[in-house]
């Protein structure tokens, strides 16, 4: 292995939006994420939803306006 060509691969903590923390090794200095295995539906068996706009709403709102009327026209925007 070549020398002062590696960046330093150290301990570092990771940081997560809900709280959690954990230890871990990896070239950069600091990590924070989103999201970890502790928060994750997918780890805690809950749902949750990520929505950061209330896009999740907007497309349900969309979504039951199309379902009322049958799709006669392609597109809302077609007017002209
Ligand atoms: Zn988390």
């Amino acid at each position: 292995m070549k020398t002062d060509i590696h960046p330093k691969y150290q301990e570092v903590t990771v940081h997560c939006v809900c709280g959690n923390t954990f230890k871990t090794r990896s070239t950069a200095l600091k990590i924070e994420l989103e999201i970890c295995s502790n928060c994750h539906p997918f780890y805690t068996g809950k749902q949750k939803l990520v929505d950061t706009a209330g896009r999740v709403e907007r497309f349900r709102r969309r979504y039951a306006k199309a379902e009322e009327k049958p799709s006669k026209g392609k597109s809302t925007k077609a007017k002209s």
